[in-house]
């Protein structure tokens, strides 16, 4: 396994890697779920390359960029052991140079959920992604449900722009006790870390009230938001009932939704989401 930081030592190693090269694109500090999409990766493609890089365009001024939580030894060695073949982790200067000036915006996918609470966060996703999928050149790109929109806003661009790259969506990976993976879990106290529980339980329960016929977004809506609300280190941001593909919040009677919200447990930003029918 090789690590290169620099674009023109990724397209030297490029050269030499066997088709298909399957693609995972992460931000490092490294958990099972990023692990799942490295296995997909690894079972459908000859070659292996994942990036790690805390992209700074992606993040607001009043989020956590600075202290995301950063550990390149140690994602190396669990990436050694699934039998990564190369690892792209640049710095923001060799992103960006001080000249950058281009950007990728999807429109309307963008407009809802994620996208309408983080401004710009998805402009500097997908410029990102952009640029590690022309420095990659993969055949196959991995991405987790976890983050249901970016998924969606990523193969809209993927399609838009003519990108020849079939992108792979991964389920999500939990802890035995519900809660999403997350690289931001490990900011949450061991109080929050069980109040952080409440997202999973509330998604659950508006799946179970599906299975049973439940089909009002707006009861839908209202078991998340109770079940939310009944925890005091839960800060509701937004729960939403969307179409899976447009992500417009949907009203009246659904037959299939995609559930997420975004909740703050103490300081700490959470989502999570579930698809349903
Ligand atoms: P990040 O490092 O948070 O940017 O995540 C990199 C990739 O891993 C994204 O495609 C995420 O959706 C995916 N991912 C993060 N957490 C999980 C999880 N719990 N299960 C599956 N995929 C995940």
């Amino acid at each position: 396994m090789k690590t290169v930081s620099a674009i023109h030592d990724l397209w030297n190693e490029r050269k030499q890697l066997a088709e298909p090269v399957g693609f995972v694109p992460t931000m490092g500090y490294l958990h099972e779920g990023h692990l799942s999409l490295v296995r997909a990766a690894r079972a459908e493609c000859a070659s292996v390359v994942v990036s790690i890089f805390v992209n700074p365009t992606q993040f607001g001024p009043s989020e956590d960029f600075s202290r995301y939580p950063r550990d390149l030894e140690r994602d190396s060695a669990l990436l050694e052991k699934e039998g990564v073949d190369l690892i792209w982790a640049p710095t923001p200067e060799l992103m960006y140079s001080s000249d950058f000036q281009t950007w990728v915006e999807v429109d309307q996918l963008t407009k809802t959920l994620e996208g309408e609470r983080r401004p710009g966060h998805f402009r500097g996703v997908t410029t990102v992604v952009a640029k590690l999928f022309n420095g990659v050149l993969p055949q196959k790109a991995y991405f987790g449900q976890k983050d249901a929109q970016q998924a969606v806003v990523i193969r809209r661009m993927v399609q838009d722009l003519n990108f020849p790259i079939d992108v792979v969506v991964c389920p999500i990976v939990r802890e035995p006790d519900g809660l999403a993976l997350s690289s931001r879990n490990q900011y949450l106290n061991p109080q929050e870390r069980q109040a952080a529980l409440v997202l999973s339980r509330s998604l659950k329960a508006a799946k179970e009230a599906f299975g049973r016929g439940e089909r009002s977004a707006d009861s839908l809506r209202e078991i998340l938001l109770n079940i939310l609300h009944a925890e005091p280190l839960a800060r509701v941001q937004y729960v939403s009932c969307s179409d899976p593909v447009t992500l417009q919040e949907q009203k009246g009677e659904i037959s299939r939704s995609l559930l997420s919200m975004a909740v703050y447990i103490g300081n700490t930003r959470l989502i999570d989401n579930c698809l349903l029918g």
